[in-house]
């Protein structure tokens, strides 16, 4: 999952234009059943999760492969993989 920083996004709204997927919303766009998620991205940068806190923007030395638990524990989403390499050989 990709997670976007809560305080840090300044909602250009680029990675809504360019998701595969078309995942990415803002908040008030979010459907009622996945306002869930909004917490979820928000505790990823917490100290419970991966501790990045407020890393002041992208940096490669700021990545981690650990995912939300809550996230890690779902099932594969095989539509959005399906959906994403449709996209990727079209
Ligand atoms: S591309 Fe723009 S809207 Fe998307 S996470 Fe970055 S700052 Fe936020």
């Amino acid at each position: 999952m990709f997670y976007i920083h809560p305080v840090e996004c300044i909602e250009c709204g680029l990675c809504e234009t360019i998701c595969p997927v078309d995942a990415i919303r803002y908040d008030d766009e979010v459907s009622p059943e996945d306002l869930v998620y909004i917490d979820i991205n928000r505790e990823y940068f917490e100290e419970s999760v991966t501790g990045l806190g407020d890393p002041g923007g992208w940096d490669a030395k700021n990545t981690t492969n650990v995912d939300h638990p809550i996230v890690a524990a779902l099932p594969p989403n095989t539509a959005v993989k399906e959906a994403y390499e449709n996209k990727e050989n079209s």
